[in-house]
């Protein structure tokens, strides 16, 4: 199946037909945005994922090209309909044309540690603004050299990052660059090159953890399981709005994420295609911490 953006006639087409098109046969399967009330028959199909709303639906009379459409709930937000994909509804991938440019320069094995560390930085900055995007707002004035106006401030909970050792640690600081407020927490997780599951030796995070959301860090969504250990770890210790900040992911590691967390958001650049039998992704780029910390 294909992913694609419908026209505003067809969404509103979709949204009437939703009863009928759930009683339909067609084939085609659709993720639809809809902001006001849904029929009750729709209520099964929708899919609440932070704060973004997913309807599955069958579709009525959509024609092949139409097959596959996918939206978020939020009327504002900057992602795209292909930035999704109804596999894994808590995924977001990333693909600004610049990410995608500098990926494909930290993937080049022959990328230098220097210029690998920067890349990492850099992505992670243009990942963070994406991450952050629904970041909630309250007004506040503001005092222009001419006149008293009206503008606007982050509110709400205070964001706290929390680096995967050690590769996360390539991502704080580009990510504190977009939020210089947020605190830094750490986790030490490593992976056992024999069961490929997580050990965990240090974690150390703010202490007023109700009050905050959490943005993990980590290059690699691998499989999954130091990501999901790290997700346990911060909710054992009471948080509760957490999302995890990704460069580079594989199937088996959203898979493993989504379903043991499944009320956490995911943003990758990539998606790729798979895991090796030592764990690593293909075509992915290589040890991460390695790269970045010049450790080959
Ligand atoms: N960790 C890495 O650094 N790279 C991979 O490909 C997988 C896990």
């Amino acid at each position: 199946m294909t992913s694609c953006a419908a026209p505003a006639n067809v969404i509103s087409t979709l949204a009437v037909d939703v009863r009928a098109a759930l009683e339909d046969d067609d084939e085609s399967l659709c993720v639809l945005r809809h902001h006001r009330e849904l029929p009750s028959t729709a209520a099964p199909l929708v899919h609440q994922v932070g704060q973004r709303i997913l309807i599955i639906l069958r579709a009525l009379r959509q024609s092949q090209h139409y097959r596959l459409v996918f939206f978020h709930a939020r009327e504002d937000s900057t992602f795209r309909a292909m930035d999704t994909t109804p596999a894994f509804p808590s995924l977001l991938v990333v693909r600004h044309p610049l990410i995608q440019h500098k990926l494909t320069i930290l993937r080049d094995r022959s990328t230098p540690t220097k210029i690998f560390k920067e890349l990492v930085d850099e992505i992670a900055m243009l990942m963070a603004y994406e991450a952050t995007s629904e970041l909630s707002l309250e007004e506040t004035s503001v005092e222009t050299p001419l006149e008293r106006g009206t503008g606007w401030r982050v509110s709400g909970k205070k964001l706290t990052l929390v680096p995967i050792l050690r590769a996360g640690l390539g991502m704080v600081e580009g990510v504190l660059r977009l939020v210089p407020g947020a605190r830094v927490g750490h986790i030490g997780l490593y992976r056992d090159h024999d069961t490929l599951e997580p050990v965990d030796y240090y974690f150390k995070i703010p202490g007023d953890v109700s009050e905050r959301e959490f943005l993990i860090l980590d290059p690699m969504l691998a499989t999954g399981g130091s990501a999901a250990a790290a997700v346990t770890s911060l909710k054992r210790a009471g948080a509760s709005r957490i999302r995890f900040l990704c460069i580079v992911a594989a199937p088996e590691g959203v898979r493993r994420l989504a379903a043991t967390h499944p009320d956490v958001m995911i943003y990758c650049a990539s998606l790729d295609r798979e895991l090796n039998a030592q764990g690593y992704i293909l075509p992915g780029l290589g040890d991460a911490g390695d790269r970045l910390f010049g450790t080959r």
